[in-house]
């Protein structure tokens, strides 16, 4: 059990107010992934939950006991960094058995808590190894294991990928999927700023843009749903269309939100008509960057493409997979 209540949270640094009236309710079990711009308060905000700052204003409950004087050792939380912070000159075994020795627990019963985590995540081949003899995938999973020995009940993830290549990207992140079908009662909070990251592994995302919660949902409720113009430019690649003027007039709306993959094209005719300016064929779609008196239009087009620069083109967008905004950048009804 670990629900997770923040109420009017706010963060300043001084003068400088970084987290604002920050609202979250999160459920025992759930993976929560924040999402943001760089700088907007992501790696601040999960430092308030695990206590190791504190916070301004506002209340933060843990099971419905307010923590906001709780030390952060008391929390039953655990913080998976971006960097790995391993013991150097400790195994693997040591490294992960270090806090439940530390406890004064028995030696059979740290070897076998030990030995078990470490085939969860498949670091059996390497207990006798150093950190520096590891890769950066296993020693990510060497922290992770030093976190799931400790018994937390919610971990938090601070981009933890971000020093993998990208092969070992895709590797770790189905293990951290795996992981977290194996431990359904342990909550996860993630912050990354990859698209895919977010969108596979999260229940709900939260949407961060400076210190403010801009929206709360599972990540096909943002995809099809975004309450905002910033939503909806923050979440899908490529970004979805944002079309002032004409267009968006035409659908009463001051903004026309359509992702790329929302377009009939044609060399024809259409709603919205533009220059081919740019292609990128990649096998699988094509994107072409459009000119148009209304900006600069992405589409996507499924496998190769027909048309090439200088060509133009006709673009209708498909009905019922628009976007309307109003002058507030707010989705309209
Ligand atoms: P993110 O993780 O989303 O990139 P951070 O939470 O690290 O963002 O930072 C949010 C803002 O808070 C940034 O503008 C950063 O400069 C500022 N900040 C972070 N830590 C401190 C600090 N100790 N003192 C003053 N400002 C800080
Ligand atoms: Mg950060």
């Amino acid at each position: 059990m670990a629900d997770i209540k923040l109420t009017n949270l706010n963060k300043a640094y001084g003068a400088v107010h970084i987290l604002k009236d920050v609202n979250l309710d999160i459920t025992s079990g759930e993976f929560i992934v924040f999402v943001g711009p760089s700088g907007c308060g992501k790696s601040t905000l999960l430092r308030t939950i695990c206590g190791l700052e504190n916070i301004t204003s506002g209340v933060l409950e843990i099971d419905n006991a307010v923590v906001n004087d709780v030390p952060p050792s008391k929390r039953g939380i655990a913080m998976v960094f971006q960097s790995y912070a391993l013991y150097p000159h400790m195994s693997v075994y040591e490294n992960i058995g270090f806090a439940l020795e530390n406890q004064g627990l028995p030696r059979a019963e740290i070897r076998q808590k030990v030995e078990k985590v470490a085939d969860m995540l498949q670091l059996t081949p390497y207990l006798t190894r150093l950190p520096k003899a590891l890769s950066g995938g296993q020693r990510q999973r060497v922290a992770i294991g030093r976190a799931i020995v400790r018994g937390a009940k919610v971990f938090l993830f601070d981009e933890p990928l971000s020093n993998l290549d990208a092969a070992l990207r895709v590797q770790t992140r189905m293990e951290i999927a795996k992981l977290k079908r194996g431990m359904p009662n342990t909550t996860m909070i993630y912050v990354t700023h990859d698209q895919v990251e977010a969108m596979t592994l999260a229940d709900r995302i939260v949407v961060l843009q400076a210190g403010r919660v801009e929206q709360v949902g599972t990540p096909m409720e943002l995809y099809e749903s975004p309450a905002n113009t910033f939503v909806a430019g923050f979440i899908g690649s490529p970004k979805m269309n944002l079309i002032t003027g004409a267009p968006a007039a035409a659908h009463k709306a001051h903004t026309l939100g359509v992702r790329p993959e929302h377009f009939e094209v044609s060399k024809t005719a259409g709603a919205i008509s533009g220059t081919v300016e740019y292609t990128e064929v990649l096998g699988s779609d094509s994107f072409l960057y459009v000119t148009t008196p209304h900006g600069l239009i992405t589409v996507r087009e499924e496998g190769r493409t027909g048309f090439v620069p200088g060509d133009a083109i006709h673009m209708s967008p498909v009905a019922q997979m628009t976007h309307r905004f109003g002058e507030d950048g707010k989705r309209l009804p």
